[in-house]
């Protein structure tokens, strides 16, 4: 294979740590599933399964309608580690 794949590990990490129930105010279990502009990642690059990637996109939107998760980011802000400044 010429091309590098940029993901390389197809396995939903919500299934690995059995995430049941996910939270809007937990913006740290939502950081897999965030790009580096906040923008949701679509399933077939994350590897999550339906289940969780269903959860994931109503829980981010809960998140940025209070706020907690930016809807767009200009190119100024554009950070490698969104959630690094967080804690
Ligand atoms: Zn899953």
């Amino acid at each position: 294979m010429a091309e590098k794949r940029k993901y390389k590990k197809r396995y939903c990490k919500y299934c690995e740590a059995k995430v049941d129930f996910m939270d809007y105010k937990d913006a740290g279990a939502l950081r897999f599933s965030l790009s580096e502009r906040y923008k949701i990642m679509p399933r077939r690059l994350t590897g999550n399964c339906k289940r969780h990637q269903d959860m994931i996109s109503v829980v981010i939107k809960r998140a940025r309608a209070a706020a907690l998760v930016p809807y767009t980011v200009t190119r100024k802000h554009v950070v490698t580690a969104p959630f690094e400044n967080l804690k």
